[in-house]
This record gives C-alpha cells, structure tokens and sequence, in this order.
C-alpha cells in the first residue's frame, strides 16, 4: 500500500508541489493497522490504496488522500490537532502517530462511538473522539496548530478558521454541489485572515450540518 500511495505522490507532484510522503507520514501509514479499523467484511481490502464503506452511508477514505491531507497539513511532533469527521477512526490514527494529541468530532453518534473504541483497542492515547458537530470545532480546545475536515463543505466554515493558530493550517474538501470538490490547504494569518490554496480535486462525502 506506501508504494502505491508513493506512486500517487509521484503522479500527482505538479499538482501537490509535494514530490513524495514525508519519511514521518510514511511510517504511520505502514504502522497503522487499517484491517482493524475497517469493518470485518473489508478487512481483506484494508491495505490496497482504495475508501472503503463503514456503514452509516460513509466511507473510510483512500490511503493517498490520508496520507496527502496529513503531509499537507505539515504536522510537527508538538502539534495538536483537530480533525472533523472521525469516521473509522483511520485519518486520526495516521494523525495520532505524527503529532502529540488529536482531538477529533463525528456527527454520527455510532461511528464515534466504535471509532473510539478501536483506537483505544489500538493504543492510542492521545486521541479524543467527541460526539457532535464539527462544523463549530472543538472550542475548548482551540485553538490548534492543524485542523483536517475529512467531508466536503460548500465554503471554509468560519468557525474553525477561528480556532487555527497564526500560521496554522486547515486542509478541507471544498465544494458545494455535485460529485467533486477541491482539497483546499488554508492557511491563518497573523492578522485574522486566511488565504487559501487549490491542491487537487477529491471527492468526500458531505459535512452535514449539525441539528
Ligand atoms: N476521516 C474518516 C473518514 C470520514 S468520512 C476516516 O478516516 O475514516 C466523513 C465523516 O464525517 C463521516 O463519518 C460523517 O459521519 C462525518 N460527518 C459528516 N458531517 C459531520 C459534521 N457536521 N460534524 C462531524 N462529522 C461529520
């Protein structure tokens, strides 16, 4: 699976900028166990470089674009970082190995719920699962060296601009309708603001409004 995520990189590198995995992201992709975070009947397609259903209409996304939207993010070992849309649990394990602590938020209470599970099964403690809306962040927390949303929105939510750091970073699927959005990098000024990058067209699930 790294060497076809490695080949994905080279054919992608005019889009990306990124000429391959960093050594770090390329470690936690080949030490995390993926075939435990899939659902029993896809364990057997856990390390081809493919989504995969979870159940719930979602999906664990495809090893490339975990591994693309962590190296985008340039996580350091200090970092804490937010992600929305815990799903499997697989995007926060990859996170959980390269940084120190990730606080991740799942819309859909039975997908949180055994996310978290897994990963305390896995060993990981540095990562907390919360049930709830990620369109609003995680407040308490903020605000955070990274933030990876892992489902589409139709613009950058402004609530978790707020809660990056100045100079911190947010790579986000943008798109309002239709099959296709672009995976965003955006990154915090010092003054406030946020500029934002196009990197490559992905396609995500939606982030659904919270109730
Ligand atoms: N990161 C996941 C893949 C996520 S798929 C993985 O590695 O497996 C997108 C996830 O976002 C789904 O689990 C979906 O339920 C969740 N989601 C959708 N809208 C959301 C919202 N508003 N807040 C939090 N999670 C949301």
């Amino acid at each position: 699976m790294v060497a076809e995520v490695e080949a994905m990189y080279a054919e992608t590198r005019g889009e990306t900028g990124l000429a391959g995995m960093s050594p770090a992201v390329r470690a936690a992709l080949a030490r995390v166990e993926r075939h435990r975070l899939v659902p029993p009947g896809q364990q057997a397609m856990a390390y081809r470089n493919h989504p995969l259903p979870i159940g719930n209409g979602q999906t664990i996304s495809q090893p490339y674009i975990v591994a693309l939207s962590t190296d985008l993010l340039r996580p350091e070992p200090q970092d804490v970082v937010l992600e929305v849309g815990t799903g499997s649990g697989y995007q926060a394990a990859v996170l959980a190995e390269v940084v120190k602590h990730v606080y991740t938020v799942e819309l859909v209470s039975d997908l949180g719920r055994s996310a978290a599970a897994r990963l305390a099964e896995l060993g990981y403690r540095n990562v907390e699962v919360r049930i709830g809306d990620g369109y609003a962040g995680w407040p308490e927390k903020a605000p955070f060296d990274g933030i990876i949303v892992t489902a589409a929105a139709p613009s950058v939510p402004s609530a978790l601009v707020a809660q990056l750091k100045a100079g911190g970073r947010m790579v986000i699927p943008v798109g309002g309708d239709g099959w296709v959005q672009q995976l965003k990098v955006v990154t915090k000024r010092a003054d406030g603001g946020h500029d934002e990058r196009d990197i490559i067209p992905v396609r995500f699930v939606p982030l659904v409004p919270g109730k």
